[in-house]
Parts: structure tokens; sequence; C-alpha cells
């Protein structure tokens, strides 16, 4: 760089307007509307001393100093600055419970009603019939014991908190007895020995990695216990020569010894994913008939609703619950139950879910209609790629995610991105994956086996015609 001569400098420096002049301009009127005088003041200032460092060595050009071109790029900062941190994305990734793309996404009805929860007063905790204070668990625990067959129920934040304020509630200073099978890390640090020691409970484990058997149980049974314990795998299998001892043979166990069981079931579906081809789980109306006094869940896996912790079953259990200092800690919020419950309610209609609920439908989307999407993306992607790759409409499988059943995967279709002179490409896939994650609506895929992998069974129409917009609008 080279640096100006002190009057050349001095004769630069004498063209920079002054900041009042510019926010006068024309120009400025629009911004200023859009923006507030504050932000648009200050971004004036710096857009100025920014011109002025790199005229000292001889980088700026005088055009820049220009109304017009002054303005396109402080308008530029600005929009960019006042962009939204989060943002939407395509998940492409075939994930369709992404937990760091944030899970299930909603129904139109509980965007609807949490639209109302928002710009409207709502009775939270008011009791209409006798303009009393109210308990906002009411507003939604009938829903949750028809659809379940539990006698009470309550939500909290999320699953882990669920697992926290039952166990801190009914098993504090005393001993939880759990399978060494399911000691399972979650993954963003939820990790059942950690849960139980916050608790205040102390674990006591049984059996070993891949068996136990009802009498290390029995065994296990001491003044000091409180709970017996089931935790679903969620996010790993143990296959070959295992033994897990089910809930039909745990319950009437701790029954007999006037204990009670907790069941963590982690997705916690309402219904038979069977009758549609899925991979099946306990529902959670079969863990409560099978004999769990407690059963704990999450609203925004299977379930398909908003990020929440459901608990489930015995009354009395339910209120030592609800009267724990930690319940307040981590109660809901009113837009969580609004939108939770039109979720609940369209598991009334069971025979509707897979068009209503989002999630589900998503689950069950047929892999023929995802090829014809990927058949109709393909040319986009193409072109806007160039020649440098070839794209290609080819199967592949999706995960269900969040721990919901691991080993189970779902016929899908997708768009795979190879470097067209068939090399391997690693760094070339690299750097187009960022490229696809820096659009205006990033872009999520996946890369693997020397290709990137773009999945499109979370695609659905209104999106589908946003990428291809997105990418048209790309030169390759
Ligand atoms: C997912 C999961 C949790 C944590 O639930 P969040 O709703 O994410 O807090 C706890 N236990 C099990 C078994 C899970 O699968």
């Amino acid at each position: 760089m080279s640096d100006v001569s002190g009057s050349e400098l001095r004769a630069l420096m004498a063209r920079v307007p002054s900041v009042e002049k510019v926010m006068a301009s024309a120009e400025f009127t629009p911004l200023i509307g859009e923006y507030g005088r504050t932000q648009v003041l200050g971004a004036v200032r710096e857009a100025l001393d920014n011109w002025r460092t790199s005229a000292q060595s001889g980088a700026a050009s005088v055009s820049a100093l220009d109304a017009a071109q002054l303005k396109d790029s402080v308008e530029a900062t600005l929009r960019q600055r006042n962009q939204s941190r989060l943002r939407s994305v395509f998940n492409l990734t075939g994930t369709v419970l992404h937990t760091n793309l944030g899970r299930a996404l909603l129904p139109d009805e509980a965007v609807q009603s949490v639209m109302k929860a928002l710009t409207q007063p709502a009775n939270l905790e008011f009791d209409l019939d006798t303009g009393k204070r109210g308990d906002r668990d009411d507003l939604i625990d009938e829903l949750i014991c028809e659809l379940t067959g539990a006698e009470a129920a309550t939500v909290v934040n999320n699953n882990a908190a669920a697992v926290l304020l039952a166990l801190s509630a009914l098993a504090s200073k005393k001993e939880v007895i759990v399978s060494r099978g399911e000691l399972v890390e979650i993954g963003g640090a939820f990790r059942i020995p950690d849960i139980m020691s916050r608790a205040g409970a102390r674990l006591r484990e049984v059996g070993t990695t891949n068996r136990t058997h009802l009498k290390d149980y029995e065994e296990a049974i001491g003044p000091q216990t409180a709970l017996l314990m089931k935790v679903h795998a969620s996010n790993y299998a143990i296959n070959g020569f295992t033994k897990e001892v089910g809930l039909d043979e745990i319950a009437p166990l701790a029954h007999a010894r006037g204990l009670a069981v907790a069941v963590d079931l982690g997705s916690g579906t309402l219904v038979d994913l069977g009758q549609w081809g899925l991979p099946r789980e306990p529902t959670v109306r079969e863990t409560v008939k099978a004999g769990a006094d407690l059963v704990t869940f999450s609203g925004d896996k299977l379930l398909g609703g908003p990020q929440a912790g459901l608990i489930v079953g015995r009354r009395d259990l339910i209120a030592k619950i609800k009267k724990h200092p930690l319940k307040r800690a981590l109660r809901v919020g009113k837009l969580t139950l609004a939108a939770l419950e039109p979720v609940l309610q369209l598991y009334r209609a069971p025979e509707k879910l897979t068009e209503r609920l989002t999630t589900l439908r998503l689950l069950t989307r047929p892999a023929d209609d995802i090829r014809l999407a990927a058949e109709r993306v393909q040319p986009a992607l193409q072109r806007a790629l160039g020649e440098r790759y070839a794209v290609a409409a080819e199967p592949m499988f999706s995960q269900i995610g969040s721990g919901a059943l691991p080993v189970d995967v779902l016929p899908s279709y997708g768009l795979v991105v190879r470097t067209a002179d068939g090399k391997r490409g690693g760094r070339q896939l690299l750097a187009l994956e960022k490229l696809l994650r820096e659009m205006a609506r990033p872009v999520i895929g996946r890369i693997a086996d020397d290709a990137l992998r773009l999945d499109l069974r979370c695609l659905e129409a209104a999106d589908e015609a946003q990428l291809i917009g997105q990418l048209e609008g790309v030169r390759a």
C-alpha cells in the first residue's frame, strides 16, 4: 500500500462531507424512517471514519463519498446488523427431529394459538368460573390424561427438567434403582447419573451393561429405596447377548414392596407408530397401563409439539411433584401451553394425524413423493452449481432423530452432489457445503461417501418453491 503525501491527504480529507450534511440529504430520509436517527447516525460516522482510515493508506475512492454510494453502504451495514440471528434454514440433513435445528415443526393450529397468546391477555392462571387465581396446569392436564390414560399430569420446560423434578420430589436423599444398561447419556450433557445426583438422589446400579435380571432389582431393594426407574435407551441399542427386565415384571415387584416405578420414555409417542409402517415404540398409554406410576417424556420429539417435558402418573405423586419448589423454577410459559394444547387436540382424530401433525406427516412421507421433489429441484441445483459438480437424484435413508428409534431408517430420496471429474474432492465439497450454508436461507445438508447429500424429506411444497427460487437467483 502506498502512503499518500501530506498535501494529497489534506485535499482528500477536505472532501469528506460532514455527518450533519449526510444525514440531511434526501437519500438518507428513508433510512432514518426505517432504522431511526440514532442507528443511522452511528453507521454514517463509522462509514466516514472507515473512509478516512483507508484514505490514509491510499485505498479510498472519492466516489464512495457520493451520497448515493454512501447510502448503499450504510444501508447494507444496517440491514446486516439488524438481521435476526435466529434464522430459517432448509433442513436437508435427513434427520426429521434434528435437535440442533429446533426439533419438531409445529402445525398451523399451534401457530395461530401462539399468536393469540402473544398479543392478547389470557386466563393463564385465572379461573374463569370463580374469578380466582388458577393453576396453569389446569389448562391442559385433563387433555393429557385423556390421551395417556394417566390419573394426573403436569408440564415443565423440557424432559430433562421433568426427570430432575420428579427425582427431586420423590427420591431426594434416598435410593433409585436403575439397570446399568440404562444409564445413558442423551447428548447435550443429559446423563442419568448426573441428573440423579443433582436431584439429591443416590443411584443404585443393578445388573450389567448387557444383562439385567429381575432378581437384580429384587436384591437391591432396601429401606433406603425410593423408586425403581427405567430409562429409554434412546440413542443407542445393545445387540447380541442381552436381557432387559420389562415393566410388566418390574411394576409388580415394586408394587408388592410398596414402591413406585418411574419411566423416562424420552420421545414418548402417544400413538402406535406401527400402523403407518414406522418402527414401533411403546406408547405413553401402554407404559401407564403396564404399571408405571410416573412417566416423563418430551413435547418436541415424536409428540410433535413445542419444547416441553410432560410428567404423567399417579395422582398422589403428581401432587407431590407440583408442590416442589423446583416446579416453579421449571414451569412452562404461556407460549408453550398455547402451542401444546392444539397439538394434543390433534390426537383426538388419529386418522387425520399423518395429514395434520407436521412431524408425523414428514415421517410418513412416501419415498415416491420425495423422489418427485428431488427430480423437480435437481435441474435448479445443477444450474446453480455449474459444470464442476454433478447433481443426481438418488434414493437415501432418513432418520427420525432426537434419540427415537436410533437404528431404524426411513427410505427417502434426495440430491447427491459429486465433483464432476469423479475425484473425491473433499475440500471442494466442504467449500460447497459452506456456500450453501451462506445462502439467504441457509441450506443444511451432510457430507458422506465423497458426496454432499441433500435429503428432501423435510422439504414440503412451499419450501420447495422457495429453494428453487433461491437456486435460480444464483449464477453458477
Ligand atoms: C431426549 C431425552 C431426554 C431429554 O429430553 P429433553 O426434552 O431434550 O430435555 C431425557 N431422557 C431421554 C430418555 C431422552 O430420550
